[in-house]
């Protein structure tokens, strides 16, 4: 199985978003490994969004992480990144399909309600960068049975 990083950022926290974004992951059948709410600061942003430290919106997307807390949680399933990147949309939440978080319920780019890994390495990186190891949990949840055949669990 695959495990992504989930960040919903102050934009989704702020709107009152949080259980009804829980929700759609759990409905999918998406096993949630790790789930806290906590405060994000600049070195870890710098961190998590070196890719786009030297970008005009940099700073504005730092305040804008930083502007309230967030939730951060780990999924685990088959095929994770793909299908939890497909859940969250495009990033430009104008651009998102109907039905995609983003889609649903944003209109920003910046804006935009959640993050998601976007490789099944960064799933790792991430996951490592804003959970402890003992706050992530490897369980099998009783329903494992309707949500994948025997062959699609590893
Ligand atoms: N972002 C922005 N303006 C842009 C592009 C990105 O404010 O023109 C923000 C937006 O919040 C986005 C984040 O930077 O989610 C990370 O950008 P990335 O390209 O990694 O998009 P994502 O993987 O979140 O879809
Ligand atoms: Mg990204």
């Amino acid at each position: 199985m695959q495990q992504s990083l989930i960040i919903i950022k102050p934009s989704g926290v702020e709107r009152g978003l949080i259980g009804k974004i829980i929700d759609r992951f759990q409905q999918k059948g998406l096993i949630i490994a790790g789930l806290k709410m906590m405060r994000l600061d600049e070195g870890l942003l710098r961190e998590h969004y070196a890719h786009l430290v030297d970008k005009p919106f940099f700073p504005s997307l730092l305040r804008s992480m930083m502007a309230s807390p967030v939730i951060v949680m780990c999924l685990k399933g088959k095929d994770a990144i793909a299908v939890i990147r497909g859940m969250v949309g495009a990033t430009n939440s104008r651009n998102a399909a109907p039905g995609t978080i983003r889609g649903d319920y944003g209109m920003s780019s910046q804006e935009n309600i959640i993050h998601a890994s976007d490789s099944e390495e960064n799933g790792i990186i991430e996951t490592n960068r804003f959970f402890r190891p003992e706050e992530i949990f490897d369980y099998i949840p009783g329903n494992i049975g309707y949500i994948y055949s025997p062959d699609e669990r590893d």
